[in-house]
């Protein structure tokens, strides 16, 4: 990837609603024709980061540029940044061509009527919705409506634009589809989106890069993968929702658990002790087994669930914990377990990730 000047970037950017605040000295960039995703757990920040950005809101301190411009004092009609908002905002009374044609009607400059024509049915086109211009929204679908407000975005032909849990509404089918269709659009365009999602699958699947917000923080900003196999810290790695977690106690180079000892390599800073491994890291033994890779964890087994391209097979600690192993079909069949039984879990302790207090080595 060659490198090349951020599209919009944020310095040190602070908003406060009373007392709480939502956006916390937030640093941030994107490079010019991106996907990136922003995921948060609900009441992170993500709309107000959006918000913000978009110029909808002022931030209380910090800057924010876009394109190489200052724009942190320039209203949001002026900034030619796209916004999709999460319940879609259409207008019940107009066309679907009147709703993407809205922005070019009623803007600052003047569109000759022959090219709001031209440039409405491009985006319509573009999104895959020709033949439904003269409907209402009350006459399309939840997928339809989605795609009406992206075009209704592109259709100003923006740099960036900021998408606020756009496939939020829609069911899981539709969802998938749409994430293909996103990604190929933004492709085709040449523009930068800024993706805002509460779900890990979604970031993951969707972003060049990730970046992971909690409590008005970026706590991670990277690719996919990266932040799949070195999440910065516990609370990302538990965010992920592909670890089995362990509180204990790291000392003398091991780390001590309900798995008994495992050696330790390296330590990520973190407020906390916590070890952590991968479900598809995870692998099951019987009680008497020899050869194990390294800790051994007594679990009891309960349930499993097919996902398609592999299984979560669910087991349960002494104290009750829930440790999730994920086998992947590739590697061929499930073994076959019995509901109840004992197992024991293991793992080759070089592929966990150790978070703790302490990050001396
Ligand atoms: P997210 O989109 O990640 O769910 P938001 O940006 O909507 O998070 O909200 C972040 C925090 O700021 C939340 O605690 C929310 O309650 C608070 N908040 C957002 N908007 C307002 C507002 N207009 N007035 C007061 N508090 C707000
Ligand atoms: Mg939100």
């Amino acid at each position: 990837m060659t490198q090349s000047d951020p599209i919009f970037r944020l310095e040190g950017v602070t908003r406060r609603y009373g007392n709480l605040t939502a956006l916390d000295g937030i640093d941030f960039g994107a490079e010019d024709n991106s996907y990136i995703a922003l995921l948060g757990p609900s009441g992170s920040g993500k709309t107000s980061l959006l918000r913000v950005i978009a110029g909808f809101e002022a931030p209380d301190t910090g800057r924010i540029w876009f394109q190489g411009r200052d724009i942190t004092d320039l209203p949001a009609h002026e900034r030619g940044i796209g916004f999709v908002f999460q319940n879609f905002a259409l207008f019940p009374h107009l066309t679907i061509f009147e709703n993407v044609a809205f922005g070019l009607r009623n803007g600052a400059t003047k569109v000759p009527d022959a090219e709001i024509t031209d440039r409405v049915r491009a985006s319509i086109d573009m999104v895959g919705l020709a033949g439904l211009e003269d409907r209402n929204p009350d006459q399309i679908s939840g997928g339809q409506k989605q795609r009406v407000a992206l075009a209704r975005s592109l259709v100003m032909q923006p740099k960036l634009v900021l998408l606020d849990e756009p496939l939020g509404a829609l069911d899981a089918n539709l969802r998938e589809r749409m994430q293909t269709e996103l990604r190929t659009i933004r492709e085709r365009l040449d523009v930068t989106f800024l993706h805002v999602t509460g779900s890990e699958t979604e970031a993951l699947a969707m972003g060049d890069r990730v970046a992971v917000l909690d409590a008005g923080r970026i706590v991670q900003y990277d690719t996919p993968d990266a932040i799949y196999d070195r999440p910065i810290i516990s609370d990302v790695a538990l965010f992920l929702n592909r670890f089995n977690l362990f509180e204990g106690t790291l000392k003398d180079g091991s780390f001590h658990g309900a798995f008994g000892a495992a050696p330790v390599s390296s330590v990520r800073a973190n407020d906390s002790d916590v070890y952590a491994i991968r479900y598809d890291r995870t692998r099951i033994f019987d009680t008497d087994a020899s050869d194990l890779p390294g800790p051994a964890l007594p679990v009891r087994y309960l349930a499993s669930e097919y996902l398609g391209s592999s299984i979560i097979f669910l087991f349960e600690t002494a104290d009750h914990k829930t440790v999730e192993v994920d086998h992947h079909l590739s590697l061929g069949e499930p073994r076959d377990l019995s509901v109840g039984q004992n197992y024991i879990l293991s793992w080759d302790p070089a592929q966990a990730i150790v978070f703790g207090k302490e990050a001396a080595q």
